[in-house]
């Protein structure tokens, strides 16, 4: 059992499924008191709190909540994204800016309602859950791609804006993860099994992201163990990104 969050608070969003449950579960076995900060946190085992990060209201009642709750808050994952599909005639201006309010405002929105806690906080960590996305050129992901590349600059913005107060703001650009969100869109093709045999196989360790790998790395740049970094991406994607391979 690691101890590296033992008295810290922690705070993730979207924390109820996938990724951000495997973050939250991860953060708390390294001793954090963690909440969870979903549209619907009612299945997590953790200090849930309803929240729609696409509204500022219900963001800061919910960070002020963890608050209340812990007393503190020193972790803040912004995890919360959803996904959108085709090229850029896929999707009309009201989708394009949904889509952007949630994975990219809402780390804005999230991230300042937590930023006077953070600032009293000698362990401050910010982790934006970016992608692959972000740098790819990924093929049918044009709206996507573009709210993820924009995460990755506000995570570079972020860190160089906290810095000077002692919050380290990094983010991590995972691959293609086994979670319920791929699992739903494995499910609405022909022959999911095959579907799944074919994504795999596009990995270049052969097989999917297991939502655990993200929560490790996750863990890694929330704790004081990585203490002298901010402003970095760390991909977590069976060596895609760094060995130049495209996701086509
Ligand atoms: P998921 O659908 O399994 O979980 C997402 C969670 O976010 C859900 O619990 C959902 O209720 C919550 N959520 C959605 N909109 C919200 C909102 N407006 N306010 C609060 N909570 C909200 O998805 P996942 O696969 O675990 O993805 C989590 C993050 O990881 C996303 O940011 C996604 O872009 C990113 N990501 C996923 C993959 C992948 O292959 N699954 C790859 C790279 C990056």
């Amino acid at each position: 059992m690691s101890t590296e969050f033992e008295g810290l608070v922690a705070l993730v969003t979207g924390g109820a499924s996938g990724i951000g449950a495997a973050i939250a579960d991860r953060l708390a076995d390294g001793g954090a008191q963690v909440a969870v900060l979903d549209l619907n946190p009612s299945g997590t085992p953790h200090f849930g709190v309803e929240c729609n990060v696409a509204d500022d209201a219900s963001v800061r009642s919910a960070v002020d909540a963890v608050v209340r709750k812990f007393g503190r808050l020193d972790v803040v994952v912004n995890n919360a994204g959803i996904g959108a599909q085709g090229d850029i005639s896929a999707n009309d201006d009201a989708e394009w800016h949904r889509v952007l309010d949630i994975n990219v405002v809402g780390i804005a929105r999230v991230s300042r309602a937590a930023l006077p806690y953070l600032r009293e906080s000698p362990a401050a960590a910010i982790v934006n859950t970016c992608s692959i996305a972000a740098t790819a050129g990924l093929p049918q992901r044009a709206l996507y791609s573009a709210s993820k590349g924009a995460v990755l600059s506000l995570t570079l913005a972020m860190a160089a804006d906290h810095v000077r107060e002692g919050i380290r703001v990094n983010c991590v650009n995972p691959g293609t993860v086994d979670t319920p969100w791929v699992g739903r869109l494995l499910e609405s093709s022909a022959d999911p099994a095959a579907e799944r045999a074919a994504l795999n196989a596009r990995q270049p360790h052969g097989r999917l992201v297991e939502a655990a790998e993200v929560a490790g790395a996750v863990a890694y740049l929330a704790s004081p163990l990585s203490g002298s970094t901010s402003g970095t991406s760390l991909a977590i994607d069976g060596g895609m990104q760094g060995l130049r391979l495209r996701p086509v």
